[in-house]
C-alpha cells in the first residue's frame, strides 16, 4: 500500500488557488487580463461587498464556444500558449491556465459568453465543491461575462484573512486604477454596491490620455509632472514623472508597466530611486507613470504565479537607460514646463 496519494483536482485547484487569489481584488485582476487577452474595448466591473459577495466582469471580447467553457474552467488549459517557445515571446496577459480553475475551486463561478454576433450564447457553473461543469444555452451579446460570488465560502481560513470592506474595496480600487493606466484604449467602467465608482471613456490623444492619468493619479499629479519620451534600439519608455515638489512620503503613486503589463521590479526601483537620489528628501517616494517597451523575448515574465515579476534578459541595459532618462529629464525641468508626451 502507497502511502502518497494523489491530490483531487479540486484539492489540487485550491492549493494552486492560494498563490493566485489572495483577495477579491486578484479575481477582478485575473478576470480583466483575460478580458483584455480577449480583445475586449469595453470592460464593466461591478462588485458587492467590496467583492466578497459578487464580482462581476462584462467584456465585448472574443468570447467562448460551448465547448470552450469547460475548458476555460480546468486547470493548466490556455488559449494563448502551445508550446515551450511561446513562453519565450508571451504578447499575452495570461498563459498559465490557472486564473479561472482556481477562482472556480473557491468560489460560486459563472462564465457566460457568446462568440458570435448573432445566435444566443451558452453559460456554465461551478461552485468549489467538484468543478463540474454543466453547460446550457443563455443570452449573451459577443463577449464574456464572469461572475464570482462568495468567494472563499468553502475555505474558512482565507476568508478570515479577508480585511474591512473599506480596505478590500481599496485593493480592487488599485486593481482597476493599474489596469485603466495599461490600456488607454479601453473603456472601463467600475460599480461597488451600485455607485459609480469609475467611469472613463476609451482615450486616444494625448490629452484624452492625460485626462485619464489626472483621474486616476489625481489632477495635482498632472501639475507637478514632467512627460518623457525615449527611444534607443530595443528599448523604449513614455510616461510621466512627478517633480520632486510631488513627492510622497508612501510609495503609493508608482506604476512602471513592461509591454503593458504591470510590475514590480528592485531593478526598476534602483533605478528610478537613483534618478531621483539627489533631488527627493530622504524617505520621501517619487510619484510615476511609466511604459517600457522592448522586444518580449528580452523579458521573461513567468518568474511568480503573480505575475507581477519579470527577469530582464538585460538587467543592466534596462538600468542604465531608465536612470539615464529619468535623471535627465529631472535635471531639465524648469518649473512650469510640464506637458504631454506624445502617444
Ligand atoms: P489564461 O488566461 O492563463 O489562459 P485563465 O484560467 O485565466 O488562463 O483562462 C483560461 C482560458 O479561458 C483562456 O486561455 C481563454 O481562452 C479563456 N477565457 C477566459 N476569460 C475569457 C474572456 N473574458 N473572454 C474570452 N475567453 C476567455
Ligand atoms: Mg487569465
Amino acid at each position: 500500500m502507497s502511502l502518497i496519494k494523489r491530490l483531487s483536482p479540486r484539492l489540487a485547484n485550491q492549493i494552486a488557488a492560494g498563490e493566485v487569489v489572495e483577495r477579491p481584488a486578484s479575481v477582478v485582476k485575473e478576470l480583466l487580463e483575460n478580458s483584455l487577452d480577449a480583445g475586449a474595448d469595453r470592460i464593466e466591473i461591478e462588485i458587492e461587498g467590496a467583492g466578497s459577495r459578487l464580482i462581476r466582469v462584462r467584456d465585448n471580447g472574443s468570447g467562448m464556444t460551448a465547448d470552450d467553457l469547460p475548458l476555460a474552467l480546468a486547470r493548466h488549459a490556455t488559449s494563448k500558449i502551445a508550446e515551450l517557445d511561446d513562453l519565450e515571446a508571451v504578447a499575452t496577459l495570461g498563459f498559465r491556465g490557472e486564473a479561472l480553475a482556481s477562482i472556480g475551486s473557491v468560489s460560486r463561478l459563472t462564465l457566460t459568453s457568446n462568440s458570435a454576433d448573432e445566435g444566443a450564447g451558452v453559460c456554465a457553473f461551478t461552485e468549489g465543491r467538484d468543478m463540474q461543469v454543466t453547460v446550457k444555452p443563455a443570452a449573451h451579446p459577443r463577449g464574456t461575462t464572469v461572475e464570482v460570488r462568495d468567494l472563499f465560502f468553502n475555505t474558512p481560513a482565507r476568508r478570515k484573512f479577508l480585511r474591512t470592506d473599506k480596505t478590500e474595496f481599496a485593493h480592487v480600487d488599485e486593481v482597476v486604477k493599474r489596469v485603466a493606466l495599461s490600456r488607454f484604449d479601453v473603456a472601463f467602467q467600475l460599480r461597488h454596491n451600485g455607485r459609480t465608482i469609475h467611469s472613463l471613456r476609451p482615450a486616444s490623444a494625448g490629452m484624452e490620455q492625460a485626462r485619464r492619468v489626472a483621474g486616476v493619479c489625481g489632477p495635482a499629479f498632472m501639475e507637478q509632472t514632467v512627460a518623457i519620451q525615449r527611444e534607443v534600439p530595443g528599448l523604449s519608455v513614455r510616461g510621466w514623472v512627478g517633480l520632486p515638489t510631488f513627492s510622497r512620503s508612501q510609495a503609493d503613486l508608482q506604476y512602471f508597466y513592461v509591454n503593458g503589463r504591470i510590475i514590480r521590479d528592485r531593478l526598476v526601483a534602483h533605478a528610478v530611486r537613483q534618478a531621483y537620489r539627489d533631488v527627493l528628501y530622504h524617505g520621501r517616494h517619487p510619484a510615476f507613470v511609466l511604459y517600457l517597451d522592448m522586444d518580449p523575448a528580452q523579458v521573461d515574465v513567468n518568474v511568480h504565479p503573480t505575475k507581477h515579476e519579470v527577469r530582464f534578459r538585460q538587467g543592466r541595459d534596462v538600468h542604465n537607460f531608465l536612470f539615464s532618462t529619468l535623471h535627465k529629464a529631472l535635471s531639465d525641468v524648469r518649473p512650469g514646463t510640464a506637458s504631454m508626451p506624445a502617444s
